[in-house]
């Protein structure tokens, strides 16, 4: 079994699964969450499969800064003019759930929950 049939975000990066997309050139790929948190929340995903921070070591740094650099263009697009939200979980502790790295980007019209970086599930 290949990477790209075990990882979800691989098969959706690869359109083997569909997702409501936001943005996408040759290295990245922004769609909306599935459980949306926030009243705009979409992922922004590399289409190379990196675990997590852990696995994104400085060889990296031109896709991760294009991913961040992005965030607040796309955010802006989807209705989130006057701030939000980045949540990047990272492992077991981080309470990552899909091994495939993804900067969550959540936003809306009104100020989001008050406590810091908020958990994503209780
Ligand atoms: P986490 O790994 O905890 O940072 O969160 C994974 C996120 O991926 C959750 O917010 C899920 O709702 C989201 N998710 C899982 N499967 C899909 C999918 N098929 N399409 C869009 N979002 C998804
Ligand atoms: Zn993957």
């Amino acid at each position: 079994m290949s990477l790209s049939d075990s990882c979800i975000f691989c098969r959706i990066a690869a359109g083997e699964i569909p997702s409501k997309k936001v943005y996408e050139d040759e290295d990245m790929l922004a769609f909306h969450d599935i459980h949306p948190a926030a009243p705009i929340h979409f992922l922004i995903i590399p289409k190379k499969h990196l675990v997590n921070l852990y696995d994104a070591d400085i060889k990296e740094q031109a896709l991760l800064g294009k991913m961040l650099g992005m965030a607040g263009q796309l955010a802006r697009e989807q209705g989130s003019v006057d701030g939000f939200r980045v949540v990047i979980n990272n492992g077991r502790v981080g309470r990552q759930e899909v091994y495939h790295l993804h900067i969550h980007i959540m936003g809306g019209p009104e100020p989001l929950g008050s406590r810091g970086p908020a958990p994503l599930k209780e």
